[in-house]
């Protein structure tokens, strides 16, 4: 029996699976051991993004083709490329003027030329074949941190506290231009965070070609991007009481799913958490069915109010992306207000199944939608503006073989480790050590050594793979009333705002 899909999601997929065989470029070397990075002093975020980003194949094999002959796909010029001028805002200050001509640059140039040293035969250990570390200057990436400097160049968030020490609370108006100045420019230099570093990487490829055509359709180009990083979703609200539908944001593109982990004790796992971001209940007066107010009560003294209806909001998915981003927001805030690092422990799956999330999941017969764990990125300590970062990759494949190779490396700025059972006590009997968290890699189990997972990656297993699919499990927590319940707030402002 033919298992039935959306016309949108076959396109992504077909696009998906011409990019490796349309590159000629291929790993220069016998090792496919990860290469270690060194770290400029808080460039941990960038080295973890970029191991991450090296690791995904078809990401590779689809950059090198920038600039190739017969590709279409040069480089673009400012202002349709803002990295090719300096920043508009700062362009005159004296830190942007430092950065010379390496503050501007293509991000794909860039990333091409580091992809190559990176996969390149270039630095060996000739004893054990495996490539060695790059320093922070090492030419094949120094442009490329220039140009990540510039892109941190601005105000830091704690600036109002700097002008207000001390030191600083007492001087004219132009020596606190002069602080702020440097505030900015040390900003460049400082730890941030990985999942916005990967953003500007990503915006800055988006930068270099035109998204449509002049028939609004979109180009290759963009298609080849889409099919490999975007969610696109249709979000629709149902009226439970008069069945009454309204559509919103109609097909919107996104970059994987962001989830926020439960707070408290209670178990919680990826696909759980994708669900809760898919499904929630909206308390909005419906336009077919609800009466247009509920008068005032002068015996109780309550005001005028429009009669809500709880509205079931469901996001679906119309395409799903080669390469599943999911980015774990670990702020959460506590009674008080304050903001704090949610270091909940999240299972994560190796093979996740998002078929029910689907728009067409309801045909009878659907092709599934799955994932398998391919890289985490982690964040250590217990501060959401600082601490470290690591990332975990599984082994880059040969460019025939998708799942030949199976290894896990820990990249740890410098060191790679071979990322096995072994290495944590607790972990000797799971099938994938990628599902382990929290991480920890020292002897002793010490909370403040914990890696935990910020972004993990899944790539889309072949229809080959596909386990049967399962069922809604959606629908059911739906009838179980499992759904976060918004109240009539700020949300069903919007709501309202959005369909009057
Ligand atoms: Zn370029
Ligand atoms: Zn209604």
């Amino acid at each position: 029996m033919v298992r039935t899909q959306s016309a949108a999601q076959r396109s992504r997929s077909a696009v998906a699976s011409k990019i490796t065989k349309a590159c000629t470029w291929r790993i220069g070397r016998t090792s496919y051991r990860p290469r270690g990075l060194a770290n400029g002093g808080a460039s941990c975020y960038r080295n973890a993004a970029l191991q991450n980003l090296l690791h995904l194949p078809k990401f590779v094999y689809w950059i090198m083709q920038h600039n190739e002959p017969r590709r279409n796909w040069p480089c673009a010029t400012a202002p349709t490329d803002p990295n090719q001028a300096p920043p508009l805002k700062w362009a005159d200050e004296p830190a942007i003027e430092k950065l010379g001509a390496d503050g501007v640059g293509c991000v794909p140039c860039l990333l091409k030329g580091f992809i190559v040293d990176y996969w390149g035969p270039t630095l060996i250990n000739a004893t054990n074949d495996h490539p060695t570390r790059f320093l922070f200057d090492h030419p094949c990436w120094l442009h490329l941190h220039t140009l990540s400097d510039r892109w941190f160049y601005r105000d830091p968030l704690d600036l109002e506290e700097t002008l207000n020490k001390k030191e600083n609370i007492n001087k004219t108006e132009e020596e606190k231009e002069v602080v702020v100045l440097e505030e900015r420019e040390k900003n460049m230099s400082r730890q941030h965070d990985a999942d916005e570093f990967m953003r500007y990487v990503l915006d800055g490829i988006e930068y270099t070609y035109a998204h449509a055509d002049a028939n609004g359709d979109p180009t290759k180009r963009k298609k080849q991007y889409d099919s490999l990083f975007t969610r696109t979703v249709q979000e629709t609200m149902t009226c439970p009481a008069c069945g009454h539908v309204r559509t919103i944001g109609h097909e919107t593109p996104e970059l994987g799913v962001r989830i926020e982990p439960l707070t408290g004790r209670a178990h919680d796992d990826v696909a759980s958490a994708i669900n809760r971001s898919m499904t929630e209940i909206i308390d909005t007066p419906c336009p077919q069915c609800s009466n247009p107010t509920i008068p005032a009560n002068k015996k109780t003294g309550a005001k005028e109010i429009e009669d809500p209806r709880a509205f079931v909001r469901r996001i679906r998915v119309v395409a799903a992306p080669e390469y599943l981003r999911i980015h774990v927001n670990v702020e959460a805030y506590n009674a008080s207000g304050q903001p704090y690092k949610n270091r909940k422990t999240l299972a994560i799956p190796e093979i996740l199944d998002i078929t029910q999330h689907m728009t067409y999941s309801d045909d009878p017969n659907p092709l599934p939608v799955c994932y398998k764990l391919r890289h985490v990125l982690y964040h250590q300590g217990d501060l959401l503006r600082n601490g470290h970062y690591a990332a975990a990759v599984t082994e880059m494949p040969p460019p025939r073989g998708r799942w030949a190779h199976s290894n896990k490396f820990f990249c740890n700025d410098s060191v790679i480790s071979d990322f096995t059972n072994e290495l944590m006590p607790t972990k000797r009997n799971v099938s994938n050590i990628l599902t382990a968290n929290p991480v920890n890699l020292s002897a002793g189990l010490n909370v403040e050594n914990d890696y935990d997972p910020s972004i993990i990656w899944y790539e889309r297993m072949p229809t080959r793979e596909l386990p049967v699919y399962k069922g809604e499990e959606v629908v059911a927590g739906l009838a179980e009333g499992r759904v976060p319940r918004k109240g009539r707030g700020k949300r069903g402002e919007e709501y309202r705002a959005e369909v009057s």
